[in-house]
């Protein structure tokens, strides 16, 4: 335990981190190579809840034409799938997982009761939190966010395709800088787009710390959960 920096985190996974280098759905060997990863920081005693995006299957906002809400519970949907492939991998590895919708889905899941999510994490079960908040117009940032608040997370570490924040969109600038601490302030005024705008509204309110740092080395999981000096830390 005392290799860890911090006991209980929030663990954002974006959809398209789980698609590997196939760009969409959902590569098997990735998410084994993540899931190995969080089977590590489980054993060494971190307590880890879990919000993993959709946009690898689909984005409410990639909806041209639709209807917003329609379009937003398929990305919720998207986010279940996600969340079941997860399990099955963290399961196999002999690690006790219970997955939590915010949107009732039963025969598949349990639905989101705060205190139960909490006892889980105590009793060192991983808790997957899939439909996001279960509204339309949200991100699974903010849901990340939020339940990050509900559980007392002391950080949300939010694991990307990209190494941490930067001035301007490193894939289409070479000369984009990279920050390595920034407040939750200067991230609103710059208007940066690592986590959106109302996931970093809200933390700010809050005073969670956000983590944000690449998955192409998933053993950056493992760095994070031990506090060591990688990515972005927006505070
Ligand atoms: N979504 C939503 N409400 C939420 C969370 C997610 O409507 O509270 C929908 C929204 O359409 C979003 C999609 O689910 O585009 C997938 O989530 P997100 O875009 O955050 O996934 P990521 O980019 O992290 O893969």
């Amino acid at each position: 335990m005392s290799e860890l920096k911090y006991k209980r985190v929030m663990l954002k996974i974006s959809g398209e981190a789980l698609a590997g280098d196939k760009g969409h759905g959902i590569d098997t060997d990735t998410v084994n190579e993540i899931c190995e990863r969080i089977s590590i920081v489980h054993k060494m005693g971190a307590e880890i809840a879990i919000v993993v995006g959709g946009g690898n299957f689909w984005r409410g906002r990639s909806g041209k034409g639709m209807d917003r809400t329609t379009a937003d519970h398929m990305g919720m949907l998207a986010t279940v799938i996600n969340s079941l492939g997860l399990q099955d991998a963290l399961e196999s590895r002999d690690i006790p997982v219970r997955v939590q919708t915010a949107i009732e889905m039963r025969q598949i899941a349990e639905p989101y009761v705060r205190r139960k999510a909490v006892r889980h994490l105590e009793k060192k079960r991983i808790v997957i939190f899939a439909c996001g908040m279960g509204n339309p117009y949200f991100s699974t940032d903010t849901a990340a966010a939020l339940r990050a608040a509900e559980i007392d997370a002391e950080i949300i570490l939010m694991a990307k395709n990209v190494d941490g924040v930067y001035d301007s969109d490193p894939s289409k600038n070479v000369n984009a800088v990279k920050y390595d601490k920034l407040s939750y302030q200067e991230y609103l005024n710059k208007g940066l787009c690592a986590l959106d705008l109302t996931a970093a509204s809200f933390c700010k309110d809050n005073a969670i710390p956000t983590l944000v740092f690449g998955l192409n080395d998933p053993d950056n999981i493992i760095r994070a959960v031990k506090g060591e000096e990688i990515g972005t830390t927006i505070y």
